[in-house]
């Protein structure tokens, strides 16, 4: 059975929700599948802001996703809002099933530069552990490095490594076996 699905939210970057399937499924340690791809999100579009309500996304992700206990991680290229925020890289439920990530601003292009496809697949990877995390109970760490750590910018979210600190690891290890 796997444990953490994945899907994507309308077209996405091409092979990426297969590399995170993989990438995943090692930091985790967990199985993880994917779903079929579902349409574009346009009932999440807010005309005013020119972005995706997450909170939409997120509903609709509540009618797709499989058996209790499983995590369902939603990936789209939608520019991602929530009211009092500007923006977000992501959403979860803290010690629940669902989670999005966006990738609109984690391309390389967004900020002017040159594509990179390795960078923006180690961005989406962090992006997409820091909000499977949530939903197995990791709150924001102080560690700048860790995954986990809290990031407003593209700056901080490139300051994080692709591996847990120590305590969330046990924190994770914790709630994955119980
Ligand atoms: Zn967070
Ligand atoms: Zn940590």
């Amino acid at each position: 059975m796997s444990l953490i699905y994945l899907t994507s939210v309308g077209r996405i970057e091409e092979g990426l929700l297969e590399i995170l399937e993989s990438q995943l499924a090692d930091v985790f340690g967990l199985r993880v599948g994917c779903l079929k791809p579902l349409p574009e999100p346009s009932y999440a579009f807010d005309p005013k802001r020119r972005q995706y309500s997450s909170v939409a996304v997120m509903h609709e992700l509540m009618r797709v996703c499989p058996a209790s206990g499983a995590r369902l991680l939603g990936i789209t290229e939608k520019d991602l809002f929530i009211p009092v925020l500007s923006f977000v890289f992501g959403q979860a439920q803290l010690n629940g099933s669902l989670s999005v990530v966006s990738l609109a601003r984690l391309h390389q292009e967004f900020y002017q530069f040159a594509p990179d496809q390795p960078l923006l697949q180690e961005r989406a990877l962090k992006e997409a552990m820091h909000e499977l995390g949530h939903t197995f109970g990791l709150v924001h760490c102080p560690e700048k490095a860790c995954p986990m750590s809290l990031a407003t910018n593209i700056h901080q979210l490139d300051l994080k490594k692709t591996d847990w600190c120590v305590s969330c690891e046990i924190l994770l290890q914790e709630a994955i076996s119980r």
